[in-house]
């Protein structure tokens, strides 16, 4: 009979993992037969290219490789296995069928990640946080990972994670010849709140957005000539957001994770991405054909600044639409569906024209035509997604260098505003529950159905007014919305 181990892997779908059995059969020498050493179970070519690399770090390494047939079967067959995380649970799995990784019952209650080098060196893999999630609710209590994955793996409550630098370490471990140390587990501790001085001057109104689209989760659209602080005021969102928890921490961790981009354990800060409007439509809203995250996703319960709207390609423009309403993407692939979460608040900026200076004494040199092309690149329904739409004014130098400018709302304020919402934020309130969530006063109630009249609202924009509205009153600790407040909400929607 032949010889027989399993051990847990991993694979990655979308911002999840599943876990893999390894299953590993080694033929014995009175069977014989032909040195062929098979995969089976939908891996993809970077696994099945794996082979050459676990067989050259057997043998680099001086363990004896067994010339006759192996196989290595992943369950469940139905789920596709991508990538090279899956090269040292098939090593050692291969070693211990052979008796020399010590005990191969013991090996089936680990859960294994690792890509292997020729020479034996254990590389850093993608998805692991997400791995050891998957393995603890499975109930296995032990994981062996790449050191460079070590951090985030023990960030996992109840599991025992141990760095593997090499294979030789982790046969090593495996037979009880060395005891690799026990990575310490992750304590969580939140980040301090960045706190409320901006260093932008002379936007007191812009100023005022940031904090409001903080407090409420609110996108805003900057409208201003170049060097007006619309990149500082991207930032400043970002800081006045407050600090991660950790189930939050742990959703955007998982996707930089899967990602390859998380450093150490979990992200204590909310993410800032700021991609080119180069970027394509798989690196900002996600895809490939191994699919990945995408920039919205990285972004994910952080800020994703977009500066110069207009020059992103339209059909990239779009494409975010939908994510940004439903706070989650769905790449579909011949290998399945994957989802990403995606919800990011989101700070775009343009131009006010093509040159950047209209409206900014007669320096502005485009034709009616080329600024209305410009604005239209940017299409309604996208606007429509922007619930804060402010127009920046070029900033007299003297106040550049002038004091600090008094800040309109303090932590406290946003403390209070953020506790008022609970777990939801006011941008994400749906239109059905607006009346009862806003609950305007009968003066303010008025003064939406008057304004909305004049400046020819859609429902929507009435909608988006609204839920600033409520924003506003929270950070005045107000539980009715009132005339002033649906005054200030119109002002700020128009760029
Ligand atoms: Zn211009």
């Amino acid at each position: 009979m032949p010889a027989f181990t399993r051990i847990a892997g991993a694979a990655i779908v979308g911002a999840q993992a599943e876990l893999v059995d390894v299953q590993i059969s080694v033929a014995t020498q009175q069977e014989g037969g032909d040195a062929t050493f098979r995969i089976v179970g939908l891996p993809d070519s970077a696994l099945r290219e794996g082979r050459e690399r676990v067989r050259g770090a057997v043998l680099h390494g001086g363990w004896p490789w067994p010339w006759r047939p192996v196989t290595v079967n992943l369950a469940p067959a139905g789920a596709r296995k991508q990538g090279a995380a899956l090269d040292l649970p098939i090593a050692l799995g291969v070693l211990a069928a052979e008796g020399l990784a010590g005990d191969a019952a013991a090996l089936s209650h680990v859960l294994c990640m690792g890509e292997l080098t020729l020479d034996g060196g254990v590389l850093p893999v993608r998805g692991v946080l997400a791995a050891a999630e998957a393995a603890r609710r499975r109930g296995l209590t032990r994981a062996w990972v790449p050191a460079a994955n070590a951090a985030e793996a023990a960030a996992v409550d109840g599991l025992e994670v141990v760095a593997v630098p090499t294979l030789g370490a982790a046969i090593g471990h495996a037979g009880g010849l060395v005891t690799l140390p026990r990575q310490p587990p992750g304590t969580w501790r939140p980040a301090a709140w960045r706190g409320s001085t901006s260093a932008v001057r002379g936007q007191p109104l812009a100023v005022q957005a940031a904090w409001i689209a903080a407090a409420g989760g609110h996108n805003l659209l900057l409208s201003g000539p170049p060097g007006c602080g619309k990149t500082l005021l991207a930032r400043h969102v970002v800081d006045l957001l407050p600090p991660l928890t950790r189930p939050e921490s742990l959703e955007a961790s998982r996707v930089h994770s899967i990602a390859g981009l998380l450093e150490g354990g979990l992200l204590r800060r909310r993410p800032f991405r700021a991609p080119h409007h180069s970027a394509s439509l798989a690196g900002l809203v996600g895809g490939g054909s191994v699919p990945r995250p995408g920039e919205v996703s990285l972004a994910h319960r952080g800020v994703l600044f977009l500066d110069e709207l207009p020059e992103f390609a339209r059909s990239t423009l779009e494409a975010l639409r939908q994510p940004l309403e439903d706070g989650v993407i769905t790449v579909a692939r011949a290998s399945g569906r994957a989802e990403f979460p995606a919800q990011a608040l989101v700070v775009a900026a343009c131009n006010p024209c093509p040159c950047g200076w209209h409206g900014v004494a007669d320096r502005c040199r485009c034709t009616r035509t080329a600024r209305e092309r410009y604005r239209l690149r940017v299409s309604g329904p996208l606007r429509d997604r922007f619930d804060l739409q402010v127009s920046l004014q070029p900033v007299d130098p003297d106040r550049l260098v002038g004091a600090d400018e008094p800040s309109p709302y303090d932590l406290g304020d946003l403390r209070r505003a953020r506790t008022r919402q609970g777990d939801r934020w006011n941008a994400r309130i749906p239109a059905a529950a607006l009346p009862e969530a806003v609950s305007p006063t009968e003066a303010a109630r008025r003064e939406v159905v008057r304004c909305a009249r004049r400046l020819g609202l859609s429902a929507r924009g009435v909608h988006r007014a609204l839920r600033v509205a409520r924003t506003l009153a929270d950070l005045r600790d107000e539980d009715r919305v009132d005339v002033d407040e649906v005054r200030i909400a119109l002002t700020l929607r128009e760029a």
